[in-house]
């Protein structure tokens, strides 16, 4: 197993839409588990393939962080088939340190999908597991959860970001 450097924002691949996988081999189950082992190291509660700069449709989620098995989530060309409701949560992003925001998002979802055997499989999430979901399948899509918000927000948040990393420099 390997952890793998998680990328930021301002990275091409973070933006672009992810190709679905095609092939179901070791090589696939092999990036299932390093992601899952960088998500655990984060931690974090959801990682998609693009943010380890792998532009194919994967996720894993995992509300635990580690701590039950029975909560992570694998799914490969994933598909929101089904929204119900609303919730505005603070929600953050691996991929966009040190920011915090509101972001609405359907309370549940149903999700379908493949597991890493080709198999198709579905989820149901409500909540924090609905928001993961759709923040991960987001990310397959190339857009970060910042672009959800409105304009004003956005621009202070870009304005925020911009200190972040001029605040880096050299680091
Ligand atoms: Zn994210």
């Amino acid at each position: 197993m390997a952890k793998l450097d998680i990328l930021k924002i301002g990275h091409p691949t973070l933006a672009k839409k992810a190709e679905p996988v095609t092939v179901f081999d070791k090589d696939l189950a092999r990036l299932a588990r390093d992601m899952v082992e960088t998500l655990h190291a984060a931690p974090g509660v959801g990682l998609a393939a693009p943010q380890v700069d792998i532009s194919r449709r994967l996720i894993v989620v995992d509300l635990s962080i580690g701590e039950n098995p029975d909560e992570l989530i694998i799914l490969v060309n994933p598909e929101v088939v089904s929204r119900e409701g609303e919730v505005v949560c603070e929600e953050g992003c691996l991929s966009v340190p040190d920011i915090t925001e509101k972001v609405a998002r359907p309370y549940r979802v149903r999700i379908k999908g493949l597991d890493l055997e080709g198999r198709e499989t579905s989820v149901e999430g409500e909540d924090m597991l609905a928001r993961a979901l759709c923040h991960e399948i987001d990310h397959l899509d190339g857009k970060l959860f910042i672009e959800r918000l409105s304009p004003l927000k956005r621009a202070l948040v870009r304005k925020k970001l911009r200190k972040l990393r001029e605040a880096n420099v050299g680091r």
